[in-house]
């Protein structure tokens, strides 16, 4: 007998009709001798709609009361699918993130995960049930708080899960087929991939490839835990992110493409902070601010100062949400750093190009630079590490950038891929 962590994403649970069509699988596969637990999201788009709610009715809302309010989401849908199976003729029982365990971090909207203790969750398998546990939520034990775990974080309930209970596979079931060489919903041309590995898929996530949440693979990868992501709408086999220390999981030695698959994302916003004296220690001091705020920096870039003023401009990117508070921060220094100007750009995007063929293959670079240059989109960033590059362009040009290098790094498909559901939010 198998143990299979499943998880269903909002537009596998979107109404009623797809909550039966998700009870169904989860019956299928309990009567074929597995136990099954169940990770689910909030159905459809619920979770931005309480957000919009919540803004609504205050500016700043408290990250207490509205993790509190988030949560609710995931309840709604893991009472709903624990009531459907047992009018299916199953026994499954549902729980919160608090009830299954899920002992994370205090910080409330980005909790991590510090103890699973899935005692009850263990409890409603020895009693034949399925057991549905709510994704994305957590208690923190310090502050006695139920916490969520960022946007996305269903996924890594689910790994979690899986690796508490020493799960034989961990399903992630969504609205396309598997992981593919980019977004389908911006290139219908995209590929699925059959099997990825841990280390390009985590590059991929970290890049903007919402499909799996990036602590999801982080965990899955540092856990020992197999993903198989797929349609939740179909029977198709997905995609299987493996570990290859462990060998290929279809056994046959493949050649690695140069490229695996490209991401792109637009939260991120360009703080310059310009005429900066080009004398040691500026950089330390400017990033030790930054770092105070805890904005999670990511490209840098510092240009060569001019001759006559040995003044520099140094420019790095931030999440938005996190650049009111870099800018507040960095102003409030403005007389002990002696820069001449602060600019803020929320009008970029970045576009990353994966590949672990990269280490062993030259020229990707150029071939990248080349494409955007023919397709008239100017780089404003670039950073690599030995498996990627990603460059900055503007937002409004992000997607054209994505498909232009899709076509010149020879990943477009002859046929188009399915999107099932979701409204892409
Ligand atoms: P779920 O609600 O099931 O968690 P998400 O919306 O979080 O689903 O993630 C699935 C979506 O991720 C897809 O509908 C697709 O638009 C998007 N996506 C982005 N990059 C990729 C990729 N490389 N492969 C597959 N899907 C991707
Ligand atoms: N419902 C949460 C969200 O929309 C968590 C998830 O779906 O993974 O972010
Ligand atoms: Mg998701």
């Amino acid at each position: 007998m198998a143990l299979i962590v499943q998880k269903f994403g909002g537009s596998s649970v979107a109404d009623a009709e797809s909550i039966k069509r998700v009870a169904k699988r989860i019956v299928d596969t309990r009567r074929a001798g597995n136990d099954v637990v169940v990770a689910v999201s909030a159905m459809g788009d619920t979770t931005d709609e309480l957000l919009d709610l919540a803004a609504e009715c205050t500016p700043i809302p408290a990250p207490r009361e509205l993790d509190m309010l988030l949560t609710a989401g995931e309840r709604i849908s893991m009472a709903l699918l624990a009531m459907t199976i047992k009018g299916m003729g199953l026994e499954a029982l549902s729980f919160t993130g608090s009830q299954a365990g899920m002992i994370t971090t205090s910080e409330h909207g980005s909790a991590k995960i510090v103890d699973v203790t899935p005692g009850r969750v263990r409890e409603a398998l020895d009693q034949g049930a399925v057991a549905i546990v709510a994704g994305f939520q957590g208690f923190s034990r310090t502050s006695r708080d139920i916490t969520t775990l960022g946007r996305g974080g269903s996924d890594t309930t689910a790994v979690a899960l899986a690796a508490a209970l020493g799960a034989d596979m961990c399903e992630i079931y969504t609205d396309v087929d598997g992981v593919f060489t980019t977004d389908p919903r911006v290139v219908s041309k995209a590929r699925k991939i059959d099997a990825i590995t841990a280390e390009e898929m985590l590059e991929l996530a970290a890049s903007g490839a919402k499909v799996l949440h990036l602590r999801a693979v982080e965990y899955a990868r540092r856990h020992g835990v197999a993903l198989h992501v797929r349609s939740s709408f179909s029977n198709e086999p997905g995609t299987i992110v493996y570990d290859p220390a462990k060998g290929h999981p279809k056994g046959e030695q493949v050649e690695e493409p140069v490229i695996t698959g490209i991401a792109a994302e637009k939260d991120e916003a360009k703080v310059t902070v310009g005429g900066v004296p080009d004398v040691p220690g500026k950089a330390a001091q400017i990033f030790e601010i930054v770092a105070k705020t805890n904005a999670n920096i990511d490209m840098i870039v510092q240009n060569v100062s001019a001759a006559d003023t040995n003044r520099t401009d140094i420019s790095f990117t931030v999440p938005v949400g996190d650049g009111r508070r870099v800018i507040e921060a960095l102003e409030a220094e403005r007389e002990s750093l002696e820069f001449e100007n602060l600019q803020y750009d929320d009008q970029i995007a970045k576009v990353a190009v994966v590949g672990a063929g990269m280490r062993t293959s030259t020229g990707v670079s150029a071939q990248l630079f080349r494409t955007l240059f023919e397709a008239g989109i100017n780089i404003e960033m670039i950073s690599t590490s030995e498996i990627r590059i990603s460059v900055v362009t503007r937002a409004d040009l992000m997607d054209q950038a994505v498909r232009v290098l899709h076509t010149a790094f020879g990943l477009d498909s002859d046929t188009d891929a399915t999107v099932y559901a979701g409204t892409g939010r």
